[in-house]
This record gives C-alpha cells, sequence and structure tokens, in this order.
C-alpha cells in the first residue's frame, strides 16, 4: 500500500476530547476517527488491525468446533420479555426505541434472547447436540462511561459464542475446552490473560474473566504472583498480602481489563424459551448452555495500551496493520527506483508493506509517522543505504543494513490483512 494514497493521516498531537490513552494514539496515528463518545470509524489501518484480531478469533473457534453465523441486531421486545430483561437491567444497557405500528425494538448487547428461540427450531433429540455457535457482530450497549475509546465503546465488536448440552457434564468439559482457546487466542494477539473468578452479573451465579494487567484498566484482581490463581475485587474475600489459597503463594493487587468472559448458562434461557431435548430414555429435559465473549475492539484497544512507548504504538506482529514499513528517503531518481524495487519484491514475496512514498515529506516526519504508527518493522532506502535496506525492528534500538536475501529472511511470516488486500498500487 502507497502511503500517499492512504485514506487516513497522522496528526501532529493526540486529540485534545480523548483521555484514554489507545484512543490518544490510535486517533493521532490515523487508525481510528471518534464519531460520538464510544463510537468510533476504523479508518483503513484500524479495520486491518480489528479484522486480524477477528480472524485469530475465528481459527480458534473453528478449533472447538465453532460454527459461525449471524444474529440481527435489531431485535423485538416480545423476546427480551420472556426473560424479563427489556426491564431489567432493561434501558439501563439497552438502547430501545419505537419502530412503526407502536412496536418496540431494542440492539442487542447480548444475544442470547435470538439464538435460543434459534436453536429450539433445530433441535428435538439428543441426537442434535452438542451444538456450538458464534457470531462477529456490532454490539450496543448504553454505557454510562464511554471514555475509554476501544475499550468501552457503547457500539463495538463481540464475539459471542453459545455451547448447547445434554447435561451439566458436557458442558463443563466444553468450558475447559473454551477456556483453553481463550488463553490461545489472547497469547497469538500478543496479550498475556489472568483467569479471573469472578461473578456473573445477569447471566449466571459466577464467570471467569480474562484480564490484563495494565495501569489503566477499570477493574481491580486480587492475583496470586506464583500460581497465578485470581478473582476480581467484586467477588472476592481475598487481599494484598493474604496467602493464595491454591498455592503458597501471595496475592498482589492490580488493575487489569476485561478482554473476555465466559459464563455457564446452565438452564437459565432454556427453561423461559422451553428449549428442551428427548434424552435417549425418552424422556424431556432442558437444554444446558454456556456463553462466551471476547470484544475485539477491546482487544485492540487492549494491545494498544499494553504495547507502546513514548513515540507511539508497537503492535504485536500477529495482528499488526503490515509488517513492514518501508521510508523512502530523498527523491532522487536512483533512490525512489531502488525503494519500489524493494517494494515490489517484498509484496511479491506476500510480506504486506506500507510504502512511504510521499514526496516533500521530512525524513523527520517519515521517522516519527513510523514510530507512532507502530508496523514491526521499518525499512529505510536512502542515498545513504545504497543497493541494501536499513532495517529496524519497532521494539529494538539498534538498525542493520542488510542486503535485499537477509531482509527477506528477517521479514518471512505472515502479512496484516490490508496489505493482503491491497499489495501493490
Ligand atoms: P465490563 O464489565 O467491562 O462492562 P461486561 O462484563 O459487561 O464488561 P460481557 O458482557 O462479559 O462484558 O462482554 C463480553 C466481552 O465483550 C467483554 O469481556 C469485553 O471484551 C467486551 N465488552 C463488553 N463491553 C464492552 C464495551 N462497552 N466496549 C468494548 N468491549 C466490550
Ligand atoms: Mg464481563
Amino acid at each position: 500500500m502507497l502511503q500517499s494514497t492512504l485514506f487516513g493521516k497522522t496528526q501532529k498531537q493526540p486529540p485534545r476530547d480523548e483521555v484514554s490513552l489507545n484512543a490518544r494514539l490510535l486517533t493521532q496515528a490515523g487508525f481510528i476517527d471518534k464519531v460520538t463518545a464510544g463510537a468510533y470509524t476504523y479508518l483503513p489501518l484500524g479495520l486491518a488491525v480489528l479484522n486480524n484480531v477477528k480472524q485469530i478469533v475465528r481459527e480458534e473457534m473453528a478449533a472447538i468446533g465453532g460454527q459461525e453465523l449471524l444474529m440481527p441486531a435489531l431485535q423485538p421486545k416480545e423476546l427480551w420479555e420472556k426473560t424479563g430483561r427489556w426491564t431489567d437491567p432493561g434501558p439501563e444497557v439497552m438502547f430501545q426505541f419505537e419502530g412503526r405500528s407502536d412496536r418496540q425494538y431494542g440492539l442487542g448487547w447480548t444475544h442470547e434472547e435470538v439464538i435460543t428461540p434459534l436453536v429450539k427450531k433445530f433441535v428435538s433429540s439428543y441426537k442434535d447436540l452438542p451444538l456450538y455457535l458464534y457470531q462477529i457482530q456490532d454490539k450496543f450497549r448504553n454505557e454510562p462511561r464511554a471514555k475509554s475509546g476501544l475499550l468501552r465503546g457503547i457500539e463495538f465488536s463481540m464475539k459471542d459464542l453459545y455451547s448447547f448440552h445434554r447435561d451439566e457434564q458436557d458442558l463443563e468439559a466444553y468450558y475447559q475446552r473454551a477456556l483453553q482457546a481463550y488463553l490461545r487466542i489472547f497469547q497469538r494477539c500478543g496479550l498475556e490473560a489472568i483467569v479471573t473468578e469472578a461473578s456473573g452479573g445477569s447471566f449466571s451465579k459466577y464467570s471467569h474473566e480474562f484480564q490484563v494487567l495494565t495501569p489503566y484498566g477499570e477493574d481491580v484482581i486480587y492475583h496470586c504472583v506464583q500460581c497465578g490463581y485470581a478473582q476480581n475485587r467484586e467477588v472476592t474475600q481475598l487481599m494484598t498480602g493474604a496467602a493464595c489459597p491454591k498455592c503458597d503463594g501471595s496475592i498482589a493487587e492490580g488493575k487489569a481489563i476485561e478482554v473476555g468472559n465466559i459464563f455457564q448458562l446452565k438452564t437459565k434461557y432454556a427453561v423461559p424459551f422451553k428449549l428442551e431435548y428427548v434424552d435417549a430414555d425418552g424422556t424431556s429435559k432442558p437444554v444446558m448452555m454456556g456463553c462466551y465473549g471476547i470484544g475485539p475492539s477491546r482487544v485492540m484497544g487492549t494491545a494498544v495500551e499494553v504495547h507502546h512507548d513514548d513515540r507511539g504504538i508497537i503492535w504485536p506482529e500477529s495482528i499488526a496493520p503490515f509488517r513492514a514499513h518501508l521510508l523512502q528517503l530523498g527523491s532522487s531518481s536512483a533512490v525512489a527506483k531502488r525503494a519500489l524495487l524493494v517494494y515490489h519484491k517484498l509484496s511479491s514475496r506476500g510480506i504486506s508493506t506500507l510504502f512511504d512514498d510521499r514526496p516533500d515529506v521530512t525524513a523527520g516526519v517519515k521517522f516519527a509517522d513510523a514510530d507512532l504508527i507502530g508496523i514491526p518493522y521499518r525499512l529505510v532506502v536512502s542515498e545513504k543505504t545504497k543497493a541494501n535496506v536499513e532495517l529496524k525492528p519497532r521494539r529494538g534500538q539498534t538498525s542493520t543494513l542488510v542486503n535485499q536475501t537477509k531482509l527477506l529472511a528477517a521479514l518471512k511470516g505472515k502479512g496484516g490483512e490490508l496489505g493482503k488486500q491491497r499489495n501493490v498500487s
């Protein structure tokens, strides 16, 4: 992708109306644009990152048997009255409004009220179970504190998986598989998530949250520094310095961001919707359910909160918008020709590259922009580099002059989404 044609530009200063670090950096670097508090446009760079996160989620969902579908965000009041959630939590969480002929609708903030009656249409026997269905869709929540950028949207991306089982044992076994899949997702996205015991809110009695420690997190967790056992402050009896209930380590307090949450719903939604199956012995039983949520947009914001320095973002390679950022310094025809050659070579090898071909932009500005945008590998072609390329990892301090063979060897690996779509202009 040629940077001269890329939609969205870096800004000299972070936006004045953003307090959160992720929104300040992502806006300044040209990844997102705020429409209103808690709702953002993803510009091409930002959408590339979001799509990379979603791709990792899809791969791990497929690995545990998840089938993807897509439900409507717009939902009729009647479904939500069946579970009582039209009024409790009601408009506290849900955007509700009137359509034609006095019909009442709400925007989905979770999808049990749609998926449970859907599955009821297709499941009747124990032979139809188990079933694992998920979607990746925008959710809407009437959040009271939408000032944390991508961490807390009123519209945000969520992957929600729902599982359906014959009995509690089968639910428990799948719940453990989903828990492991979640850990793999966060690890692949460059995040270290701590499995944290928590209350189940309006979903279930208890749940497991996946918490990433950062000084800017809105949650507080108590976690064992030795074995990693953790509880959310809202449930916990634990205190700083206490002995860990699972090992002889000690408990520390930390601020954290909840990036995922899984619940054993059991029969909570099967009962109001009469989702039942006929078991092998001929008796009718309620279906056991689990639900499993991840916010890809919050994961993206969290990655920025965790991976940055005072010059900008440092994307984990797996979710970076491009793998390489090639800077052409100087506009002599010899330099321009060599830079273009490198760009074509990388593109033809499937290494997604943002090519800073902008004329009339100083070297200082190009370097500063590259640090701000945070693509994993910075490459420079200038008068000085001759037939070589200067290679510097965004995470490292030193640059090395390499020939093209070494360059390709160093950059081998997966490219970003955007680069894959639009490799060469
Ligand atoms: P929180 O406690 O932070 O408000 P929650 O517990 O209400 O979140 P869940 O219902 O568990 O959220 O949603 C599943 C996942 O969706 C969360 O773990 C998080 O990754 C994401 N998520 C929830 N609310 C938001 C939001 N307002 N903006 C962005 N992502 C969100
Ligand atoms: Mg939660």
